[in-house]
C-alpha cells in the first residue's frame, strides 16, 4: 500500500503544474539569466516573470523581491543583513521561532549583540504589548513569524508591525509555514522583511523569498551575507538557481488559484481525521484547530506513547515528531516546551499536517493506522 503522506509542513509534494515549468526551464532556459546573449535574455525574461508572479502574490513591488536558496538563507539574510548596517545592536524575537531565526539571533549574540527572546502564552502567541515594551532605543529589528511550524499559531504579526512602524523599528516576518493557507500580503500584514520558501507551497525546494520593502532598503540597505557576482541587486550573490525561480512562479501561481477552497477543504480533513481518531483512542490537542491557527495541521499526543516509536511502526503513514530539523536531532520540541507541555507530553507529541493531494480516504485510513499503533499494547510506551 503506498504512503499516506501527512507532514506537509515538513515539505509539500511538488505539484504537477511546477514539475512541468521546471522541465521545460531545465531544458529550454539554461542559460545564465545574467548573459548578455539572445538565450540568456530569454532565461532573464523567464526569471523576471517568476519574479513578477511573486511580487504580486504578496503585494509587493518586483524590486523588492530577492531570490535566496529557502528560508533558512532568507531569514539569515534579513536579520544579519539589518543587524549588520548600523549601531543600533539589539534584536527582539520569540522562543517558539524556526531554528534558522533563533539560531541566526544566537550567532549575533555571541558577536556581541543583545538579544531578548520574549515568550508566548499556553496556545504559542506572543503578546504585542510584550512585543513593544522590549523595544529599545537600540533595537534595531524585531522578528516574529506569521505561523508556527509545529503547532500552527498564527501571531498577531499585523499588530505588532503598527508597534513595531510607531518605534521606527523594521519587523521582519517568516511567513514560511503560513503563506500556503493564509492570506499574505505584505501591505496588510505591514513587514518590512518577509520570508518564504518554495517547497512549502508544492515549488521546488532550494528556492525561497526575502521580501525586502523599499521603505527599508532605501533607508539602510541590508549587508550582503554572500559576496560575488552581484546577482539580486547586490543582496544575494551567485548565479540563480534559474529552473527552481521558475518552479516557484508557477507554484505561487497555483497557490493563488486555490488557496481559499484548499484551506477550507484541508480543515475539513483535520476534522474528519480527528474524528475518526476519537473514537478509537485516546489523544490530547498540543495545537488549537479553531480560529488563530493555521487550517491544515494539528499536533497531538497519545498519553503515554513514544512518538519516536510510533512513527517507525507506523510505516505507511508518514507523519511527524516535532519540526522535522528537530526529529533528526532527537532534541524535545523548544516549541512545544515554550507552550509549558510537561516532557512525557512532548515526548509522545505527533505533528500531522494534510495537504494538496490528500484525500478523505487518506484522513480516515491515517487516523486508524495511528491509533492502532497508538493503542495499549500497540506500540512501546514512553515508560
Ligand atoms: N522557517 C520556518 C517556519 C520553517 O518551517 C522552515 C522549514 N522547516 C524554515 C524556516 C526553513 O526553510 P527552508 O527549508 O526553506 O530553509
Amino acid at each position: 500500500m503506498s504512503t499516506i503522506y501527512l507532514d506537509h509542513q515538513a515539505t509539500t509534494p511538488t505539484d504537477p503544474a511546477v514539475v512541468e515549468a521546471m522541465t521545460f526551464a531545465a531544458t529550454q532556459c539554461y542559460a545564465n539569466p545574467s548573459s548578455p546573449h539572445a538565450a540568456g535574455i530569454r532565461a532573464f525574461r523567464e526569471v523576471e516573470r517568476a519574479r513578477g508572479a511573486v511580487a504580486r502574490f504578496i503585494g509587493a513591488g518586483r524590486g523588492e523581491i530577492c531570490f535566496t536558496s529557502g528560508a533558512t538563507e532568507g531569514n539569515n539574510l534579513a536579520i544579519k543583513g539589518v543587524v549588520g548596517t548600523g549601531a543600533a545592536r539589539h534584536v527582539v524575537t520569540t522562543a517558539v521561532e524556526h531554528k534558522s531565526v533563533l539560531d541566526s539571533c544566537r550567532a549575533l549574540r555571541e558577536a556581541g549583540h543583545e538579544v531578548t527572546v520574549l515568550p508566548v502564552d499556553g496556545e504559542g502567541r506572543v503578546d504585542p504589548d510584550r512585543v513593544a515594551a522590549a523595544l529599545r532605543p537600540e533595537t534595531a529589528l524585531v522578528s516574529v513569524m506569521l505561523a508556527n511550524n509545529e503547532i500552527g499559531t498564527v501571531q498577531p504579526v499585523a499588530r505588532i508591525a503598527e508597534l513595531t512602524r510607531a518605534a521606527g523599528v523594521p519587523l521582519h516576518c517568516d511567513a514560511t509555514q503560513g503563506v500556503g493557507s493564509l492570506p499574505v500580503d505584505v501591505r496588510t500584514l505591514g513587514a518590512d522583511l518577509l520570508t518564504f520558501s518554495g517547497h512549502k507551497i508544492y515549488g521546488p525546494k532550494g528556492v525561497g523569498v526575502l521580501y525586502v520593502s523599499h521603505r527599508l532598503s532605501d533607508r539602510a540597505p541590508l549587508v550582503p551575507q554572500l559576496h560575488g557576482g552581484g546577482q539580486e541587486r547586490g543582496l544575494r550573490a551567485g548565479t540563480l538557481n534559474t529552473a527552481a525561480v521558475i518552479g516557484l512562479g508557477t507554484a505561487v501561481g497555483v497557490l493563488a488559484a486555490c488557496r481559499e477552497a484548499e484551506a477550507v477543504r484541508l480543515a475539513g480533513l483535520r476534522e474528519l481525521f480527528l474524528t475518526e481518531l476519537s473514537g478509537l483512542v485516546p489523544y490530547v490537542l498540543n495545537s488549537g484547530v479553531g480560529p488563530g491557527f493555521l487550517p491544515h495541521a494539528v499536533n497531538l499526543s497519545f498519553p503515554g506513547v513514544d512518538a519516536q516509536q510510533l512513527l517507525l511502526e507506523v510505516a505507511d503513514v508518514a507523519v511527524s515528531t516535532g519540526s522535522a530539523c528537530n526529529s533528526a536531532a532527537q532534541e524535545p520540541s523548544h516549541v512545544l516546551l515554550a507552550i509549558g507541555l510537561p516532557p512525557e507530553r512532548v515526548r509522545s507529541s505527533v505533528r500531522v499536517s494534510f495537504g494538496r493531494f490528500t484525500t478523505e480516504a487518506d484522513a480516515v485510513r491515517a487516523a486508524r493506522a495511528l491509533a492502532t499503533a497508538a493503542a495499549p499494547g500497540g506500540s512501546p510506551t514512553t515508560a
